[in-house]
């Protein structure tokens, strides 16, 4: 599964983690890993 720019459950945007591996949403608390997928998540947030 592919990194989100949107919080599934209530649409908000994620916020990313300074581990650059997790995003998260200071919402509802909903939370993923972006797996290894570290050039995609770089070319999103950089
Ligand atoms: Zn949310």
């Amino acid at each position: 599964m592919k990194h989100l720019r949107i919080c599934p459950k209530c649409h908000a945007s994620l916020k990313l983690r300074p581990d650059g591996e997790t995003q998260y949403c200071n919402i509802c608390r909903y939370w993923t890993k972006l797996g290894t997928a570290r050039l995609d998540s770089i070319m999103i947030y950089g």
